[in-house]
């Protein structure tokens, strides 16, 4: 049994819990699917090259290839990068595990970078001290939505011969030098978990503007099968005839969820618009506050954010986070913590990561704490968070 959590003053600021992230369905989503579902194809039908072809217009990249899940999209544009046993790829710790281990799962090493104590993004320089003769890809997590330093990322890359994919799971509708992120790098990964931008219930994509690693990526999606006269080897047969050219994987996406993702993309200028209002409404109340700080957002990242995370100055509190963490839940305030260095992690011990790696990345950690941010919350709702925090905060402050 969960614990009882007290209550400052006996009564909570809420008396329904608030999620920290939600999907937003409408009706004509709900139609979207019913089409589809009354349609001819379940799966390998035609909704799925009309999101992708869609959703690479949105982001300004050539091709699209729309797979199960994010993680399917980060392992199959490593397998495309061709990352294999030996190679090294290097990325942030403080992300989803999905970033790392998508390296692990191609037999590579992933190596963690440090963190910028001010963008909470990977930095670029802690990259460069990564970088050893067996470093094939970087992967950049945009964390929170906010762009990382990408010009210096690709600048990196370039001088060392690497290939770099953006996790970008929380990045759809951020634009770094007013060029939307899925265009810009090798490669982009996009979720479409519920909590992220726009929802197919499970879903992601990877972006490219490279016309063999968009070959690989189609290959690997299905089973490393292929149809295609052009890259089979023997091309006497019969109309039946297909090829297995590389160890692929099931990673398809259905009709449905690509029903769902047209019309979910058809509200993402909404979907921005409220993100980015909730975001400045908390920034203002935010940012002069002494007893917490926020992710500075460099002039380069026009941001559409996917979470909102605080970083408690705890030296200026009588406890630690878990008792203010707990008072936030108390008064039903879903609040989260985003994220738990990767390599802290029991399976990351086990294989060797040692803590202590990447220390901006372990003190930001030890304070962080991620408030409800998503587009249908309500104006009231922001308020309660608000109110919420400040109660809590000024109670244990010293
Ligand atoms: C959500 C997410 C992913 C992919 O997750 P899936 O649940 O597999 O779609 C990858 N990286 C980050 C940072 C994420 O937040």
């Amino acid at each position: 049994m969960k614990e009882k959590l007290a209550i400052l003053g006996g009564i909570p600021v809420r008396s329904a819990l608030l999620q920290y992230g939600k999907q937003w369905i409408d009706e004509d989503d709900i139609k979207a699917v019913t089409e589809c579902l009354n349609g001819d194809y379940l799966t390998t039908g035609p909704y799925i090259q009309n999101f992708e072809k869609q959703f690479a217009e949105v982001v300004g990249a050539k091709y699209a290839v729309a797979v199960s899940n994010g993680t399917a999209a980060l392992h199959i544009a490593c397998l495309a990068a061709g990352i294999g046993a030996g190679d090294e790829v290097i990325t942030s710790p403080i992300t989803f595990a999905a970033s790392a281990n998508c390296a692990l799962y191609c037999g590579a090493k992933p190596v963690f970078a440090d963190i910028d104590a001010e963008t909470y993004q990977i930095s670029p320089e802690s990259i460069e001290q990564n970088i050893t003769s067996k470093t094939k890809a970087i992967i950049p997590v945009h964390f929170a939505g906010i762009s990382c330093d990408m010009d210096k990322i690709l600048a990196i890359a370039k001088q060392h011969n690497l290939i770099v994919i953006e996790d970008a799971a929380h990045a759809l509708g951020t634009a770094y030098k007013e060029k939307p992120i899925g265009g810009i790098s090798d490669m982009t990964e996009f979720s479409f978990h519920p909590v992220k931008t726009i929802t197919t219930g499970e879903g992601g994509i990877v972006t490219t503007n490279n016309e063999a690693l968009y070959k690989k990526l189609l290959l690997y999606r299905t089973h490393g099968i292929t149809r295609d006269a052009t890259q089979m080897k023997h091309t006497d047969q019969g109309n039946w005839y297909y090829e297995m050219l590389s160890l692929g994987y099931n990673y398809r996406i259905t009709d449905l969820q690509c029903a769902l993702g047209i019309s979910q993309l058809k509200k993402l200028e909404i979907f921005k618009k409220r993100r980015k209002e909730l975001v400045k409404k908390y920034d203002d109340v935010f940012k002069e506050w002494n007893l917490l700080s926020i992710p500075q957002n460099p002039d380069y990242s026009d941001t559409t954010r996917h979470l909102y995370p605080i970083f408690l100055e705890l030296d200026r509190f009588s406890v630690g986070r878990k008792v203010i963490f707990d008072a936030l839940k108390a008064e039903r305030i879903g609040v989260n913590v985003h994220y738990i260095p990767v390599y802290w992690m029991p399976y990351y011990q086990r294989i060797g990561y040692q803590k202590r790696l990447c220390p901006n990345a372990e003190r930001l950690y030890e304070g962080l704490i991620t408030l409800p941010l998503f587009p249908r919350m309500k104006d009231r709702d922001q308020e309660d968070v608000i109110t919420a925090v400040k109660k809590v905060l000024n109670y244990y402050k010293k």
